[in-house]
């Protein structure tokens, strides 16, 4: 592996990427709000990567960018890069449905056995799965033979999230890093001089294994807030994963249910934030910890291009989020043969796109960061 200079991941996707949320940041493209309608989706519902609908919409806007450019193209394939064989599969899977697309996807990861491709049939698509980052170039090798050629009725779907970025097996614990830190440092300054590290990272530990997941709906919104409700002393740790484990406490809705009661306990520092995530719940918001998605996203700018040109290679992974050179490359040749290219993250758009004032800061979208590009 080598470090392959300065990027952003806009240098092969632009401006063509969605975030969770799914308002394309290519202003020229229709938010989820105005395409309600053309792909049946009701009113205040944002699909989740592995539903349906997500494939309706996704396949909604490849058609839509495409014509910005190639109003004469239409497109006829899709090839998919991810890092999760079963939520980027289902969502390959359910775009080519969605669009009546060929597909073909490679799922990569990089593990210490020997190289291997594994291919998965997946809906109407094929899936090859590696265990090297670098086998994408023998994916891209075997289009040809397979009577899948990449051209402008092609559309390239790439994940972004230890994808593009922070690959999987290589370099995405810096990603998961990130999102413990400002996990931490909203809690730290909620609870001010009340704080304790140890208590904290014992109860985000034991939590965030998926024994819990039931209970945490595995949503690091919720999590963070558990977490502060323990560090605030209303509840102990010990007596919720009793509860947890013996179906007293199944859900975080009970909790919160149940913490909403005692809310007079909270004191004046809590009480608003535990409000306004009461009524963000109700209101069907998956994401309602916003002061923790706001420092998601600077704990994650700050890890990316924040090291030397020439720190070593193993700084580089340990200590940045850094772009799979292996994708890129793949990504940039397929560009350049015509393709549609468009980027899909899960991150909630508010850890992943600056607020107005750090805009005017110079702070730029997570795909607009620049960073090193790392990989073999
Ligand atoms: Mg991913």
């Amino acid at each position: 592996m080598k470090v392959f200079g300065r990027t952003a991941v806009s240098e092969f996707l632009g401006d063509m990427v969605v975030y969770r949320n799914l308002v394309p940041c290519d202003p020229r493209l229709p938010p989820l709000a105005a395409m309600r309608a053309e792909v049946s989706l009701p009113e205040g519902v944002i699909p989740r990567k592995s539903e349906p609908a997500y494939g309706r919409v996704i396949a909604h806007l490849l058609r839509e960018a495409r014509a910005l450019d190639h109003p004469s193209a239409e497109i006829e394939r899709l090839i998919y890069v991810g890092d999760t064989q079963l939520n980027d599969g289902t969502a390959f899977a359910n775009v080519c449905q969605a669009g009546r697309f060929r597909g073909l996807a490679f799922i990569g990861a990089d593990r210490p056995d020997p190289p291997k491709t594994t291919i998965v049939e997946k809906g109407d698509g094929r899936l090859y799965v590696a265990n090297r980052w670098s086998a994408v170039s023998q994916f891209d090798s075997l289009l040809g033979a397979q009577g899948f050629p990449v051209d402008e009725r092609t559309a390239i779907i790439i994940d972004l999230d230890k994808t593009a970025i922070g690959a999987r097996g290589r370099n995405d614990h810096v990603i998961d890093r990130a999102r413990v830190a400002a996990v931490r440092q909203t809690v730290e300054k909620l609870l001010g001089s009340d704080f304790d590290a140890v208590r904290f990272q014992a109860a985000y530990d034991e939590l965030n294994q998926p024994e819990f997941h039931a209970f945490t709906a595995d949503n690091q919104d919720y999590l963070a807030y558990i977490c502060l409700i323990l560090g605030s002393g209303l509840y102990d740790l010990d007596p919720v994963v009793d509860d947890v484990r013996g179906g007293r406490l199944s859900s975080f809705q009970q909790f919160l249910g149940e913490v909403d009661e005692r809310a007079g306990e909270l004191g004046d520092g809590l009480r608003p934030i535990h409000d306004q995530i009461v009524g963000l719940v109700r209101q069907g918001d998956p994401t309602p910890f916003k002061a923790f998605r706001y420092n998601e996203y600077t704990a994650t700018v700050e890890r990316m291009g924040q090291l030397d040109d020439d720190a070593p290679l193993e700084d580089l992974l340990e200590g940045e989020i850094v772009i799979t050179q292996e994708v890129r490359e793949v990504a940039l040749k397929w560009r350049e043969r015509g393709a549609l290219l468009f980027g899909l993250s899960d991150k909630p758009d508010e850890a992943s796109v600056p607020s107005d004032a750090l805009a005017a800061r110079g702070f730029r979208a997570i795909h607009q960061a620049e960073t090193h590009a790392v990989g073999g």
